[in-house]
């Protein structure tokens, strides 16, 4: 980061005069249009008496979220997620479904891939998909603080079942709070049984609404693009239940989904709208980065003047790419947004000093102590069934009035990259019986500093929980 001489005189209520002179005694000759590092202007300032970090807690009171009031919301279009396994029809039924966009077709159908679009349906009503299909993305954007999908459509294959990442998906949706549609797709194959996706599913909880349950499920075939209104008509319906609004009359904010170094353009990043109407000339802060909004496109390449809550829109103008995740707020003013970025650049130094485990068996009895979690979350994984089922069941009832133990994933096998980015993504322990993690998700839980224990005896697996959980689990250093 770095400071015009002129800007950290007015900060400062000082005369630029008096810091050009303070830099002659210092050594350095500098004008009052001269950019400093950080690093420098910290030092003159103290020559001043002044704390560099002071000055920008003003600006930092400038990001504080007001939630809008009634009046404000108006009805915002859903944010929708497609999640399944691998080859079942994820990416086809993304594209089939972006087929069914009217101005798309009015605009010749071409599209680019900017991580996120928005279908408008003949009525005029909208939805937005976000263009990257799995669970990694929602999860590691979960993992990083930031939820943008509202609802999630789960494609299962017809032909093939329920599988392992079916399961995971729904895991992830779940320990999230996000409700799920179903597609059963590929029913235009031969061998096609949707009556055996929908008990198996059923077996998991999700019982289709001609079963009496609540889940809504529509038959597609993604190929052939066949059910797909039908399937956009249940979205819509699920999202109406989930009343989804926004205050459409205020500084936009939104969360960066996809971002990018454009070799023409410069740093590119694909921004979805979440509160308020961003407009081209605003001024924002991203992460760690800042910017004013040079250009905004659409997913056909179209300029737009100013995007609504719930439009994804690829924006130019970035002072650095910023990361996924990474939230996006509309500031006063240039000045405020580069202060409000550099202030963050030094506060994440700072962490990484001082980086912090996530929540450790260790630390959980602390933390209740402390009041900071009502809950022990824990990914389950076993070796069979049978000590799946022992453990889950003895876990679950060592909850108490004060804490509850919510088993979030229980599952056969290694430990895998997705259990950890789930168990990152919640704040949860990993417990491992007679299983390993796969080298990745090592790597990974090393990196997001997940806790991942291991057993082989199941007393002693439930003795270390009730300890942690009563605070008399001995530290392991
Ligand atoms: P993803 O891995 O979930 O994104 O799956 P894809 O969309 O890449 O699809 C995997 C394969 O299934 C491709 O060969 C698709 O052409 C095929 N496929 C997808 N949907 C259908 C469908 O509705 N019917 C048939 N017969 N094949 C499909």
């Amino acid at each position: 980061g770095t400071i015009q001489v002129g800007e950290l005189a007015k900060e400062m209520g000082v005369k630029a005069a008096d810091v050009i002179r303070k830099f002659m005694e210092m050594g350095t000759m500098v004008t009052i249009n001269q950019s400093i590092d950080a690093e420098t202007a910290a030092i003159v300032a103290s020559e001043f008496g002044y704390e560099v970090e002071a000055a920008t807690v003003e600006e930092e009171a400038l990001l504080e979220y007001v939630p809008p009031s009634p009046e404000e919301l108006k009805p915002r279009p859903p944010i929708v997620t497609v999640m399944g396994h691998v080859d079942h029809g994820k990416t086809t039924l993304l594209d089939a479904i972006r087929h069914t966009d009217v101005a798309a077709r009015e605009a010749g159908g071409i599209t680019q891939h900017i991580g996120a679009y928005k279908v408008r349906l003949p009525d005029g009503r909208e939805i937005t998909f976000i263009d990257t299909p799995g669970h990694e993305a929602f999860t590691s954007m979960r993992a990083r603080g930031a939820q943008v999908t509202d609802l999630v459509i789960l494609v299962v294959a017809a032909d093939d079942g329920v599988m392992d990442q079916t399961r995971e998906a729904i895991d992830h949706a779940r320990a999230a709070g996000v409700p799920i549609v179903v597609a059963i797709n590929k029913i235009d194959k031969p061998d096609a049984n949707p009556e055996r996706v929908k008990s198996e599913l059923a077996e998991l909880g999700l019982v289709p609404e001609d079963w009496g349950g609540e889940t809504l499920m529509a038959e597609v075939s993604a190929k052939k693009r066949q059910g797909i209104e039908d399937l956009l008509e249940l979205v819509l319906l699920q999202a109406e239940m989930l009343d989804l609004k926004a205050a459409p009359d205020r500084p936009a904010r939104g969360r960066i989904i996809e971002s990018r170094l454009d070799k023409g353009k410069g740093p590119v990043a694909t921004v979805i709208v979440q509160e308020g109407t961003l407009r081209e000339g605003d001024p924002f802060v991203a992460g760690m980065t800042f910017g004013r909004v040079r250009a905004m496109l659409n997913e056909r390449g179209e300029r737009l003047k100013e995007a609504p809550p719930a439009t994804p829109v690829e924006v130019l103008g970035f002072e650095e790419v910023p990361q996924a995740g990474d939230d996006f707020i509309v500031m006063p003013d240039e000045t405020a947004a580069r202060r409000v970025a550099e202030y963050r650049q030094r506060k994440a130094r700072e962490a990484e000093a001082a980086r912090e485990a996530r929540l450790s068996l260790e630390r959980v009895f602390e933390k209740l102590k402390e009041g900071e979690v009502k809950e022990l979350k824990i990914v389950l994984k076993a070796d069979v069934q049978g000590t799946l089922e022992a453990l889950r069941d003895a876990l679950q009832k060592l909850s108490t009035d004060e804490v509850r133990v919510n088993i979030i994933r229980a599952g056969i096998g290694a430990i895998s990259e997705s259990d950890v980015m789930l168990a990152a993504a919640s704040d949860a322990v990993v417990i491992g019986f007679n299983v390993r993690p796969t080298g990745k998700a090592k790597e990974i839980a090393k990196q997001e500093k997940v806790d991942i224990r291991f057993y082989d005896v199941i007393y002693q697996a439930i003795d270390e929980v009730k300890k942690a959980l009563s605070g008399m689990l001995e530290p392991e250093y």
